[in-house]
């Protein structure tokens, strides 16, 4: 492993910020560039307009650079074969190939994946024609989930119990997953991965309702937490020999091995846990307060992913505290944000404790930042316990300022109130 080393973050958002953070704090990496970045990421690395899209122009900027290694934040870079791009020329990067990538751009082929490696997913059907659609609704039922098999940024899946809903959204899309309902909680666990070896993260939960009380419509996310003390002990054990591993293996022997971050969305049901959904990327806003747990210096850990040395490297080490993060975001999310707001206070956040991570932010000019997107920041507090880790992220809250703006209350509220019951029963 080169050291130290020069990384290259790809992406512009919250997820890619805190990458850059973690990265910056590692001692074995001297460089940390993104492209394009935002303002948050300019405060810890050095940032180049070059579209995150183009293969052949991030590979030339890594090759300018002379970056050991490149990271690629968001799923449509991944899904257009950028990473196949940078490996062709020779520099190692962190996220899989493109025909690896359909474990998240395509639901029929991760549905295939997942029965062939047996691992634990919803009943499905794959529907090209309405009769399809409308038998496999009838022999499911209610609620009806309809998934688009493309990739469509979160919309594509519609759960409901309206049965013309369901067939109106299937209308929509040339090929369909309809699968049965998941009841029960659902939990985010992400394993850095070589394509043999695996590394499981500790588990964290998000909160997808733009509104207090899972109310109002799904967003991208608005908050996260980790650890989960209601989780079961052995759940992370459990997901890396029945989800992680078989699926790993069965990439490999399909002859397109995943490497980089597989991302098991998890519904732990009352008949066991099944797997909702895989991403090939880190999550956001999940990775905001994992990255802040996180003890492993992250750029030796994804070096190693990257170039196939996983299994040499020691297991993850997390700090025991919890970590809570909460999204500001912009008065109109998730429908049509108000953008080109001035963002004040957020060189008051640090007296708080808390950090914050941007994500759609600009540069306003005369040192101002400005809001550019639906999910302007997530503010991480971190804690002894849940309890703890909210109160400073709540803190840090009150100290920005941007009209119109607004974010959930209650981002890890429950888990903390069961945390603290549990410890003065215990
Ligand atoms: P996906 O893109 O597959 O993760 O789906 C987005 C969201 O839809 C998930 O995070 C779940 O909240 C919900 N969802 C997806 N599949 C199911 C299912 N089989 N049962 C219940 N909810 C689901």
């Amino acid at each position: 492993m080169p050291d130290p080393l020069s990384v290259l973050v790809l992406g512009s958002g919250g997820r890619e910020h805190a990458l850059a953070l973690a990265l910056a704090r590692d001692p074995g990496v001297a460089q940390v560039h993104v492209a394009p970045g935002n303002p948050g990421t300019a405060e810890v690395a050095t940032n180049h307009p070059v579209n995150p899209l183009d293969g052949a122009a991030v590979s030339a900027l890594a090759q300018r650079l002379g970056a050991d290694l490149v990271v690629v934040g968001p799923e449509a870079p991944l899904v257009v074969g950028v990473a196949d791009a940078v490996r062709a020329v020779g520099i190692a990067c962190f996220g899989p190939s493109a025909a690896a990538a359909q474990l998240e751009g395509s639901k029929a082929f991760a549905k295939d994946v997942m029965e062939v490696a047996g691992v634990p997913t919803a009943a499905s059907r794959l529907c090209r024609t309405a009769d399809e659609v409308a038998a496999a609704l009838e022999e499911f039922g209610a609620p009806y989930v309809v998934k688009d098999d493309g990739l469509a940024a979160g919309k594509g899946v519609v759960v409901t119990s309206d049965r013309e809903a369901a067939l109106a959204h299937a209308a929509g899309c040339e090929r369909v997953v309809v699968e049965a309902y998941l009841d029960g909680p659902e939990v985010s666990l992400f394993a850095v991965t070589d394509g043999r070896s695996v590394r499981a993260m500790q588990p964290a939960q998000d909160f997808k309702r733009v509104g207090d009380g899972d109310t109002g419509p799904n967003t991208g996310g608005m908050g996260a937490y980790t650890p989960l003390p209601w989780a079961p002990p052995d759940l992370v054990e459990e997901v890396t020999r029945r989800v992680l591993e078989p699926t790993v293996r069965e990439m490999a022997a399909r002859g397109v091995p995943f490497s980089g971050l597989l991302y098991a969305g998890l519904a732990l049901t009352s008949r066991g846990l099944q797997v909702v959904e895989f991403n090939a990327r880190f999550g956001d806003p999940e990775t905001q307060p994992l990255l802040a747990r996180l003890r492993t210096p992250l750029g030796r850990l994804l070096h190693a992913a990257a170039t196939g040395t996983l299994g040499e490297e020691p297991e993850l080490e997390w700090s025991d505290d919890a970590a809570v993060g909460v999204v500001l975001a912009a008065g109109g999310y998730p429908g049509t944000p108000s953008l080109g707001g001035t963002v004040t206070g957020l060189d008051a956040v640090a007296g708080t404790g808390a950090s914050v991570v941007q994500a759609g932010t600009a540069d306003g000019g005369d040192g101002t930042v400005v809001s550019s997107g639906g999910r302007v920041l997530t503010v991480v507090g971190t804690g002894s316990d849940l309890a703890a880790a909210r109160a400073v992220a709540y803190a840090g809250l009150e100290r920005i300022g941007l009209q119109g703006s607004f974010f959930r209350h209650d981002i890890a509220q429950q888990a903390a109130l069961r945390q603290a019951q549990g410890a003065s029963t215990a």
